[in-house]
């Protein structure tokens, strides 16, 4: 790593205007380890500019020729995978087998999955007797969490790419330093000169992007929070806002599920990348009959996950990304003790054993009641919170009581039943028995999960404006 001081723009390293750097913290160990430039309003400025004098000509690429460049940055980010999961590592904590295996694959994936796509899509279709283009929109700028540091900025940078626009992107200020590697791999790659520019920086950043005249759109992911505020800039300039926000999934378990296998898979999958997911499974839904054996089976589960140095092999939940975060779900875990729910295991202060770092104790909380705050808010933390229907309605009443509505889940032995279930879900994705996500399946949420859809085809539309020609025959 070489560039942390520097910023990607107009496809060269360059040295930011004003000298202000931030520190990044091994959340394993709570250490500063590396100092990172912070980006001022001229350096804005300076990536938006170089995007817009870029844009004239990358809009009028070819779909072959976006599909050669999108093989090139994959070709040259490949080699630099092992690279990236080590920097998530130490930048957020993710053990080194999620890290270097899972989400580095996750980033190759988006590239697979939308080449396909545009193989076959066509920007060109007729309806009501009109042409209807799909045309790039312009400038994108994209705002990105830690929580997937490198394949978050790469599931919104290939569409944008593919779509024929030019982008600034602004990773999290807690995970700068793997988007760099895919910073350079874009430079290896060969690709044009202010297509991609990459600038660092806390929030204040973002929101220099988010309310920035000369770009016709934003997409971000991250809290709904901070997606309401970046909403309220963009509207100045009436801009495009793609938002994937937070989730609150329901696991809703029918009464004829293998409890077994499903009870373990939803802690297992609540708990990955220690519970900062915004689509995990974070409400168990179980018929009221059956909670003394499901409250076994997840404290059993719970109970045999390992927490540890992300390092280590054998670590399956490594500390939680930042103080912040750490104090938030420290906070949250008591204010489900204090409201009354039922502590299964788990619970507040680190592990045993671990006095040092952001670890969380893997948590199952059970007789967690709608109004509770833990059934309420998004945790992103290894907490879940066992619930009870009285029958299917009440299971699907409780499923829909959040203001979230991203991901949800339904395990069934019959797929009929499991598929009706999931047609009631007010949420933009529902998971049936823990099936497999392809990469081109589109994400997005209902309700205040966000707006718009990332991935695949619909994904790549979000980032295409539409132009109707009347009268051409
Ligand atoms: P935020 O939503 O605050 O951060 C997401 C991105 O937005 C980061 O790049 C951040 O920069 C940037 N940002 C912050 N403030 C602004 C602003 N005013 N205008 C434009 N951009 C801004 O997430 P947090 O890190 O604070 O996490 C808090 C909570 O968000 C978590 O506990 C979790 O509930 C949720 N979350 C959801 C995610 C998801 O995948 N949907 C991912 C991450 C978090 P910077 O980091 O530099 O502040």
């Amino acid at each position: 790593m070489s560039h942390e001081l520097e910023f990607y723009i107009d496809g060269d390293w360059v040295r930011p205007s004003e000298g202000t750097t931030f520190d990044i913290f091994n959340p394993a160990t709570e250490d500063a380890f590396a100092k990172v430039a912070s980006a001022s309003r001229s350096d804005v400025d300076r990536a938006v500019m170089a995007a817009s004098a870029a844009f004239r000509s990358f809009r009028n690429t070819t779909i072959a020729e976006r599909i050669e460049l999108l093989e090139a940055i994959a070709a040259a980010l490949k080699p630099r995978l092992p690279e990236i999961g080590e920097l998530i590592m130490l930048e957020m904590g993710a053990p080194r087998w999620l890290a270097v295996d899972m989400q580095s694959r996750m980033a190759l994936d988006h590239f697979t999955s939308l080449i396909d796509v545009l193989r076959t899509v066509s920007f060109t279709t007729r309806e009501s007797g009109a042409e209807i283009v799909r045309e790039p929109i312009g400038v994108c700028g994209i705002i990105t969490p830690w929580n997937a540091p490198v394949a978050q900025v790469v599931g919104k940078v290939l569409p944008a790419l593919a779509a024929g626009n030019t982008v600034v992107v602004k990773p999290s200020e807690m995970s700068p330093l793997s988007p760099l590697l895919l910073a350079e791999a874009m430079h290896e790659a060969g690709v044009p000169k202010g297509v991609f520019n990459l600038v660092n920086g806390e929030g204040a950043v973002g929101a220099m992007i988010a309310g920035h005249p000369d770009i016709p759109m934003i997409s971000f992911t991250g809290s709904t929070a901070t997606g309401i505020k970046v909403g309220r800039l963009a509207a100045e300039t009436v801009k495009r806002v793609h938002q994937e926000l937070g989730g609150k999934g329901a696991n809703i378990l029918l009464a004829d599920a293998d409890f077994g296998s499903a009870v373990a898979t939803g802690v297992t999958h609540c708990f990955l990348n220690s519970g900062q997911v915004c689509v995990a499974p974070t409400r168990m839904l179980v018929p009221e009959d059956r909670l003394e054996e499901v409250v076994a089976l997840a404290r059993a589960q719970a109970e045999k996950m390992t927490v540890g140095d992300p390092g280590a092999a054998g670590s399956q939940l490594g500390p939680l990304a930042n103080r912040m975060q750490f104090e938030k779900v420290q906070h949250l875990i008591q204010t489900g003790i204090d409201e009354g729910a039922t502590l299964v295991t788990g619970g507040t202060g680190r592990p045993a054993g671990l006095n040092r770092g952001y670890y969380v104790k893997p948590t199952v909380f059970a007789n967690v009641t709608p109004d509770m705050t833990i059934a309420q808010q998004e945790i992103f933390g290894p907490v879940l919170s066992i619930m009870t229907y009285m029958d299917v309605e009440d299971a699907i009443r409780i499923a829909n009581d959040t203001p979230y509505g991203l991901t949800s889940y339904v395990s069934s032995a019959d797929a009929g039943e499991a598929r009706k279930v999931a047609s009631r879900l007010e949420a933009g994705n529902v998971v049936v028995n823990y099936s497999p996500r392809h990469t081109g399946v589109p994400v997005g949420g209902y309700k205040q999960s966000g707006n718009g859809r990332q991935n695949g085809l619909h994904g790549l539309m979000e980032y295409m404006e539409m132009k109707a020609i009347v009268g051409v025959g």
